[in-house]
């Protein structure tokens, strides 16, 4: 996971690591460093600037230059700063209502239809009653994925695939979590490859209509900047809790991880690194940090 931002930080950092004594422009030089390994790892210019510019305020606040490990000062000034980039605390689901709502929006391939499955998986073994839905209408392979996974996972799922009308699906599922004494009802949508009006308004009605205690948004980490702009488009819709970032396994280079909370200014929630069910990890901004810096 961010192997090559890793590598470049690191790069940044060792005309500084090891030093007695450093000068204001070995600090200018290094910081420099930091925002181009930032910006190369896809993360938004301007955000990269905010950044650096506060660990440079930092660094002469904390008078680095006469301190006696000025290189390790240094590091940890970048390690606090990214933890508070990706949101300072790690912050849970709300889980809200009888049944609750938890909505599931994002593109199609992002892994709406495999976090469901991770989610409903995680709910279930703390014990909690849940009900996975089916709101796919589109595609009658989605409906059959969350069927297997739900197998897979002891989960019931609630279907209907003759019905073309999300709203309904997922009304109906509400009631029928009610009757089956159900207390959480997990809403996988419809997603297209690229944002469009259709799938914006039927996810926004499906949120009116069963008023969601949380609403999750589900990115490809792996789609860098492309990330960003797909979670504020769905922001100005949806107003979603929080994000679900996916295949961190993969060789993402680290910018949707880094600059989606600054930009939305929501909360990173999860994390996926993998297509098995295990492979879900709630997120921790500082955890995080300690690994993007190695
Ligand atoms: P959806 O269209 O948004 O419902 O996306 P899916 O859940 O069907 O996922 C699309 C593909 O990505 C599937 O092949 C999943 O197995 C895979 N996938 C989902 N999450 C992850 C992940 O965290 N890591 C990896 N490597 N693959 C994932």
């Amino acid at each position: 996971m961010f192997e090559n931002l890793q590598d470049k930080l690191n790069n940044a950092f060792r005309t500084l690591k090891g030093k007695d004594r450093i000068s204001d422009i070995n600090v200018a030089a290094t910081t420099k460093e930091v925002r181009k390994a930032l910006v190369d790892a896809d993360v938004n210019f301007k955000v990269a600037k905010e950044i650096t510019d506060r660990i440079r305020e930092k660094a002469i606040d904390r008078k680095i230059l006469i301190s006696v490990e000025p290189g390790q000062m240094f590091v940890k000034i970048v390690q606090e700063e990214l933890t508070e980039l990706m949101g300072g605390n790690a912050e849970g689901i709300n889980i809200k209502g009888d049944p609750a709502v938890i909505l599931i929006a994002g593109l199609q391939g992002s892994g709406k239809t495999t976090f469901s499955g991770k989610l409903a998986s995680l709910l279930k073994k703390q014990g909690r009653q849940v009900l996975l839905t089916a709101c796919d209408v589109y595609r009658p392979a989605a409906i059959d994925q969350l069927k297997v996974l739900g197998e897979q996972i002891g989960v019931e799922v609630y279907s209907e695939p003759e019905n073309k009308n999300a709203v309904s699906i997922a009304q109906n599922a509400v009631s029928h979590a009610k009757k089956s004494g159900k207390k959480i009802v997990i809403v996988d949508t419809a997603g297209r490859l690229a944002v469009d009006e259709v799938m914006m308004k039927e996810v926004e009605d499906i949120k009116t209509s069963v008023k969601p205690s949380e609403i999750l948004f589900v990115v490809d980490s792996m789609t860098g900047q492309d990330a960003v702009n797909t979670a504020k488009t769905f922001n100005e819709r949806l107003d979603f809790d929080g994000v679900v970032l996916t295949k961190l396994d993969g060789d993402a280079r680290g910018g949707a991880a880094l600059s989606i909370r600054q930009v939305v200014e929501k909360p990173i929630k999860y994390i996926s690194t993998g297509e098995k069910m295990e492979a879900l990890d709630s997120f921790y901004p500082d955890r995080m940090a300690s690994r993007i810096l190695g």
